[in-house]
């Protein structure tokens, strides 16, 4: 089921338009963060397990789940029935004012595994969407609280932040190279620095030098800011898009330390660590930190269905509340927030935590792939090697001794996972760092061909 190899009713012969299908796919499809000029069609027809198959019969590991969103394999049937069973009742219907037993009992199942406090559901459909609500519920909540704060008006975030490419959401983040461009249509926000335990500030040896030194930082920036702030957002325990940076251990913890001595508002970005990608089902658990606001996306619905999820605290909800002449309510919604058949898929993907102790299956599974990241991490071009759980990160760089990245536009990180995909095994790079987020019940085999693949890209594209 989880793993299964069986490929029977996949596609093995390509459909008959497949060659009108591939022009298309170059021509019309305008496909996200690709450059159409130089696109090659990769196009998938089927999926079981940790498996996905190719129109033209090719079998992929899919390592990288479906861009981090799939957590118990493509074609669970447990998740395959309960979207089935709910087309049976009801597809769509709006949660403008109005609402459904599925989605109802969805939030009501998320309050029982969050963090507590976290008493309270938005729904959107799009992990972004879940940081603008989070963000605007914070600046909105400062109007409304007696005495008012309407001058909070900025936000806090790392510099190596990303959370999602709306002009709120690029605003929060800090990836400058893709977005310096639309500088013009963002708010100003504050930025820390975010921590980094491979290159780490002179002088700093240690992880728990490293955590002090930036949570330091950071109080620096709440001191002089803080009664401007309305929330500071974070990705907890690893900046995925970032490079998977892994925080100092206590970094997370003090972090929340200190929005709480500065009164400022947590947002916890949980729409890449969610869902046991860290090993435990919510990233913040690892350090018992309760946020104020969390944001769920990706692996929210089993990696099925557009679905996201913003959760508050009763505080938050109760500065909301009040008669309508007050025009205290959120304003923000989406036609398709809370979506019936999405919320099917989520209730059934938190069934499979349960029914198959995804959890702990998985701890086997993570400390194979430490032990295969500590061999990946002798090679000479290998520079350092980052992992939580099943996510991790491998980085390259041109000398190991001074940490020098490789000239960007010599594309090593794409090009080894072209060359592990030509192998059977789908990846996709963030810059010159290799990223491994397969599906949470990859099997220690397909730990050991993902890894293999990886490694023989490497030796290929950067020779010893
Ligand atoms: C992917 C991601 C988002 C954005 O989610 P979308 O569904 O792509 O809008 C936000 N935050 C983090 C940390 C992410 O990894």
């Amino acid at each position: 089921m989880s793993d299964s190899t069986d490929h029977e009713q996949s596609a093995s012969v390509p459909p008959a338009d497949f060659k009108d299908l591939e022009r298309w796919d170059r021509e019309v499809v305008w496909h996200a963060f690709t450059q159409m000029a130089e696109y090659e069609p990769l196009i998938f027809e089927s999926g079981l397990g940790c498996e996905l198959t190719t129109s033209d019969g090719r079998v992929l590991l899919d390592g990288v789940s479906s861009l981090w969103c799939n957590v118990h394999g493509h074609r669970h049937p447990t998740i395959d029935a309960a979207i089935h069973e709910q087309l049976g009742k009801v597809a769509h219907v709006t949660n403008l004012g109005a609402s459904n037993s599925t989605t109802i009992r969805l939030a009501k199942r998320l309050v029982d595994v969050a963090p507590e406090n976290l008493n309270h559901v938005f729904f959107a459909s799009d992990g972004a969407s879940a940081i603008e609500v989070a963000l605007k519920m914070a600046f909105q909540y400062y109007r409304q609280i007696s005495p008012a704060q309407p001058q909070r008006t900025k936000y806090i975030s790392l510099t190596r932040a990303y959370h999602g490419d709306t002009v709120g959401t690029i605003s929060v983040g800090g990836m400058h190279s893709f977005y310096g461009m639309f500088k013009p249509l963002m708010f100003d926000i504050v930025s820390a620095p975010s921590p980094d335990c491979y290159r780490m500030p002179p002088g700093i040896e240690t992880e728990e030098d490293a955590k002090n030194y930036y949570l330091g930082q950071l109080e620096k920036v709440l001191q002089e800011n803080h009664n401007e702030v309305a929330a500071l957002v974070i990705e907890p325990i690893v900046q995925g898009a970032a490079g998977m940076i892994t925080q100092p251990q206590g970094y997370l913890a003090g972090v929340r330390e200190l929005t709480q001595k500065y009164n400022v508002l947590m947002i916890a970005d949980e729409v890449a660590v969610g869902f046991g990608r860290t090993g435990k089902l919510f990233a913040c658990e690892h350090e018992n930190v309760a946020p104020d606001f969390m944001c769920l996306g990706k692996g929210l619905t089993g990696g099925y269905m557009p679905m996201s999820a913003t959760l508050a605290t009763t505080e938050i909800w109760n500065a909301f509340l009040g008669e309508h002449r007050e025009t205290k309510m959120m304003f923000h919604g989406h036609t398709y927030g809370g979506n019936p058949l999405a919320a099917a898929a989520a209730i059934a993907t938190l069934d499979v935590f349960e029914a198959e102790d995804t959890l702990a299956k998985m701890q086997p599974t993570i400390a194979r792939l430490t032990e295969r990241l500590q061999q990946i991490a002798e090679h000479p071009h290998v520079g350092d090697v980052r992992q939580r759980g099943l996510m991790a990160g491998i980085e390259l760089v041109a000398d190991k001794e001074s940490k020098t990245n490789f000239d960007w536009t010599e594309k090593r990180g794409r090009r080894i996972c072209e060359h592990a995909t030509s192998n059977g095994v789908w990846l996709r790079p963030l810059g010159d760092v290799i990223v491994i987020m397969p599906p949470l019940v990859i099997s220690l085999e397909q730990i050991d061909q993902l890894c293999d693949a990886i490694e023989s890209g490497i030796q290929n594209i950067c020779p010893a």
